[in-house]
C-alpha cells in the first residue's frame, strides 16, 4: 500500500525522510497522546515559540487561553503559525556521541488559526478538560459566561501536517560495533504520580477513580 505523500512542499520532510508520515491516523495518535504543544508565530519581525496546552477534535487541533494573550490575538487575526508536538520516547545511547540521538514521535502543523465561537467553544473547552482528565466534566460545574468570555479558543486544520517518528536501537558506524562502550536505548515516559489532595479539600471526598486510575 502506498503511503500518503506530503500535503505541501513546505511540509515535506527532507532530512531523514524515511522517518516521515503524513497519514491522519499517525497525526491523530501523536496529538491525542500529547498535552503540550509549542506554537511558533512572528510578531513584528520577531519569531516566538510559546508552549501551551493542545487538544484534538476530529480534523482540528485546538489551543486556548486568555482573551488578552498576545499569541491568541495574533492567531485569531490570521497570522501564520507553526504548531509542534513532541513525544520523547527515549535516549538512544550509541557507541559514539555523533550517532547518539533520541527516539521520538513529533508532529508539525502549518497554517492559520480560526477563532471558535458560540456553542462550539463550550464543546472545545470541555474537550480540553476531558483530554487531560477523562471523566472530569461530569463532576464539576459548567463554565460561567464570564469565564467563557475571558477565554479565546483557536483551531487549526490538520490538512498541512507532517509526522516524524524515530524509533529503535542506535545505528552505529560499522567499526564502532567492536567498541566496549555500552549501547542501547533508555526508554522515557511521562507518568502520573500519586494524587495530592488540595489542603482545602473537604475530608469526606475520596479520590475519584478517574483521577487515581488516570494513565499518564
Ligand atoms: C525530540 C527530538 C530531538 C531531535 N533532535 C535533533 C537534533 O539534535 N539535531 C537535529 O538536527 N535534529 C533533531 N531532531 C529532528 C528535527 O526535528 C528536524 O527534523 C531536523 O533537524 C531536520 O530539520 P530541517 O529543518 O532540516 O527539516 P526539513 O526536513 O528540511 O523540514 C521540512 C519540513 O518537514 C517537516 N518536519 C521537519 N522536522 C519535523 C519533525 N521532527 N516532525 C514533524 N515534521 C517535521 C516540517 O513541516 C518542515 O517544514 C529532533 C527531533 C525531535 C522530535
Amino acid at each position: 500500500m502506498t503511503r500518503p505523500s506530503a500535503p505541501s512542499a513546505r511540509s515535506k520532510v527532507r532530512r531523514v525522510r524515511e522517518l516521515a508520515r503524513y497519514d491522519r491516523s499517525s497525526i491523530n495518535a501523536i496529538l491525542d497522546e500529547a498535552t503540550v504543544c509549542h506554537v511558533g508565530f512572528v510578531d513584528d519581525g520577531q519569531p516566538f515559540v510559546i508552549p501551551t496546552a493542545i487538544a484534538r477534535i476530529d480534523d482540528h487541533a485546538y489551543i486556548h487561553g486568555s482573551r488578552v494573550s498576545r499569541m491568541l490575538q495574533l492567531l485569531v487575526a490570521g497570522n501564520p503559525a507553526c504548531i509542534t508536538v513532541t513525544l520523547l520516547d527515549g535516549i538512544v545511547v550509541a557507541r559514539s556521541a555523533f550517532n547518539s540521538s533520541m527516539n521520538y514521535r513529533s508532529v508539525v502543523i502549518l497554517g492559520s488559526g480560526e477563532k471558535v465561537i458560540g456553542e462550539d467553544k463550550k464543546i472545545v473547552l470541555d474537550a480540553f478538560t476531558e483530554h487531560l482528565i477523562p471523566g472530569r466534566t461530569a463532576d464539576i460545574r459548567a463554565s460561567r459566561p464570564k469565564e467563557l468570555a475571558a477565554t479565546t479558543v483557536v483551531r487549526f486544520s490538520l490538512d498541512e501536517a507532517s509526522v516524524k517518528i524515530s524509533e529503535g536501537p542506535p545505528s552505529d558506524e560499522k567499526s564502532d560495533y567492536e567498541s566496549d562502550a555500552w549501547a542501547g536505548v533508555i526508554p522515557l515516559r511521562l507518568k502520573s504520580g500519586k494524587p495530592q489532595p488540595d489542603p482545602r479539600l473537604k475530608s469526606s471526598i475520596p479520590v475519584p477513580t478517574y483521577i487515581s486510575k488516570r494513565k499518564t
